[in-house]
């Protein structure tokens, strides 16, 4: 017999695609929040939400004769016909969230608008309503939830841990939070404070809160435009990774997405500045047109389809670049974090990362310091056939304005400017200059030799031997010039300019060495390898440096695309300011 289902089984059916985990009402309740303009919006959850929910929020509120309304299945304020589907603006439109809620739980609505001198309240149980009546509350809405699926027990059991139940509401309330800067948002965990954001709109205070300031301390914040897609970004500099790519975090207009397409940019950004299976911090908020968008190609809507792949790769890239390679990506040391104030790591840093705990210090005294202007980069856009050398920034830090304060230890150059002391580790920083510019020799039509007097003498094996016809066009590329004397020995007659003879030979000395590392020479990853290799075993260590040499490779530096790491990610230099020492003083 077919028959139309009652109400009550109906929205039992319904609030199951709804409501699938306490998470779920989570998401309902402060989308709500978020649609009704709050300024402000506490969430309060007691066992992962299991038992209790509540979302308090100071938005606009629920008028006296709508209150029962809004329970009903396909209630909803916020369009009216089919032409404003095309045209949504708010987060929720279904008009099914609350119904679904009310089915399987205890419920309970207390809400006033501006309008109304007095508030509501309707308490609702399993879909019937218990009572409704005239409520004395402030403007805004509370719904509390108890005891969810108390009426279908068969869910109840597909619930996790409450620590796992949590933890998902968690990671979800600190992306809205990061996703509004504009909002204040609390979280109280069974009776406790997790975090409170300030909602005044600045995001670094924001990550600030929710995570650690050893985090939110590292990061560079940058904004960034190409093409109509803008991306404001805090990442962390090369002298702070990560394992995984746990701590990286991405918004398109506000929603939180996984992209492979973003992770790109990253990995190219990146890429020389830190070690092979390191990460970096990154925070990225994209504002799109919705219309280079296809949000609808996952239910969840956490992947999603850029119509222009390669130009979201190339914000991401460019805009990271933008801030690594400004004043403020220099590693700072601050070795003495420890005298600061110790304040108790945050949920998230607990979870996160465990091994920083022991480095918290308290957050706001280190963010009166924080620079967040980001010094303008000059863009280059080089030739795009060019692929060897594909970083397209140029650093803005003027190495040359810094005056020389010496050399120690043979291996650090100290430097200082009106209000800070930097160290440069020569080796890294010469690595750097000569990586550069042998990649710059390699692409360039004309290459700058010098003659030799002695010729350089080199034998190969005959292994290497049977390799010739792919490693010896490459070398010459880079400034080489050699002939065959011998059947396995060569004679170098000219080099680059920029090499000492000595560094010339332990140049080729690596290059031989890592020959047969790479079969492919034709491959630019290989070229970019080896010509890295090569480089590392051309400087040499515990090299004393005149003034005259020091003032040279600040020069040099100063060209660099990236002066600020080596080519396999050591950082090249490190500062230290002045109020870094006050503190360290304990003067601050
Ligand atoms: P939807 O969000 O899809 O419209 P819901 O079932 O979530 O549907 O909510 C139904 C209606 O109740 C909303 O359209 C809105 O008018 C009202 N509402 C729900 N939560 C709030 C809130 N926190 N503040 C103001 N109005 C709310
Ligand atoms: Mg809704």
């Amino acid at each position: 017999m077919i028959r139309i289902l009652n109400k009550n089984v109906a929205d039992k059916i319904a609030a199951g695609e709804v409501v699938e985990r306490p998470l779920s009402i989570v998401k309902e309740l402060v989308e709500n929040s978020i649609d009704a303009k709050s300024s402000k919006i506490v969430l309060e959850i007691k066992d992962g939400g299991k038992s209790y929910i509540r979302v308090t929020d100071d938005g606009i509120g629920i008028s006296q004769d709508e209150c029962e309304l809004a329970f009903e299945r396909h209630a909803t304020s916020k369009i009216e016909n089919e032409n404003d589907l095309n045209s949504i603006e708010t987060l929720g439109f279904r008009g099914e969230a609350l119904a679904s809620i009310a089915a399987v739980s205890r419920i309970e609505l207390l809400t006033k608008t501006l309008k109304n001198n007095i508030g509501k309240k309707v308490t609702i149980h399993g879909g019937a309503l218990v009572e409704s009546s005239i409520y004395g509350c402030p403007n805004g809405t509370t719904i509390v939830v108890h005891d969810l699926f108390y009426n279908t027990p068969a869910r109840l059991k597909f619930l996790k841990s409450s620590k796992s139940e949590s933890s998902l509401i968690i990671d979800f309330i600190t992306q809205v939070a990061l996703a509004y800067p504009d909002i204040k948002v609390m979280l109280i965990n069974n009776g406790t404070i997790l975090f409170s954001t300030n909602g005044k709109g600045n995001r670094l205070n924001t990550i600030a809160t929710l995570t650690s300031k050893i985090h939110s301390d590292k990061l560079i914040p940058f904004e960034y435009t190409e093409e109509c897609v803008t991306v404001e970004g805090y990442v962390s500099g090369i002298g702070e990774s990560r394992k995984s790519r746990k701590n990286q975090i991405f918004f398109i207009n506000g929603r939180v997405i996984n992209s492979k397409i973003i992770e790109k940019g990253i990995s190219k950004a990146y890429s020389e500045r830190l070690f092979d299976g390191r990460f970096p911090i990154c925070y990225l908020f994209l504002t799109i047109d919705p219309k280079n968008l296809d949000v609808n190609i996952h239910p969840n809507k956490r992947e999603v389809r850029f119509f222009n792949e390669e130009l979201i790769t190339s914000v991401v890239k460019n805009g990271i670049l933008s801030a690594l390679n400004s004043e403020d990506a220099i590693p700072d040391i601050k070795k003495n974090e420890k005298t600061f104030t110790f304040r108790e790591p945050s949920h998230i840093e607990k979870k996160a990362d465990q091994k920083c705990d022991e480095n918290n210090v308290d957050i706001k005294n280190i963010l009166s310091t924080y620079n967040t202007k980001v010094q303008e980069t000059q863009m280059i856009i080089t030739n795009e056939k060019n692929t060897i050398y594909e970083d397209k920034t140029v650093s803005s830090f003027n190495f040359e304005e810094l005056s020389i304060v010496g050399q120690f230890f043979n291996t650090y150059v100290q430097l200082k400017s009106e209000d800070a002391i930097y160290f440069i580790d020569q080796h890294a920083a010469h690595e750097r200059v000569f990586y550069e510019k042998i990649l710059k020799q390699y692409r360039e039509e004309e290459k700058i030799k010098q003659q030799l007097m002695i010729p350089i003498i080199f034998e190969i094996s005959h292994g290497e031997k049977e390799l010739e016809e792919q490693w010896l066009d490459p070398l010459c590329n880079m400034g080489f010039s050699l002939e065959e004397f011998g059947q396995l020995t060569y004679r170098v007659i000219e080099i680059p300019i920029f090499f000492k003879l000595s560094e010339a030979e332990e140049f080729l000395k690596g290059y031989i060495d890592n020959i047969g590392d790479y079969k492919n020479f034709i491959h630019e990853k290989a070229i970019n390898n080896i010509a890295m290799k090569a480089c590392k075993s051309a400087v040499k260590a515990n090299d004393r440096l005149s003034k005259e040499e020091i003032k040279e490779l600040l020069k040099d530096m100063k060209n660099c695309i990236n002066p600020f790491s080596c080519p396999h990610g050591r950082p090249t230099f490190v500062k230290i300011t002045k109020s870094d020492m006050e503190k360290n003083f304990k003067r601050k």
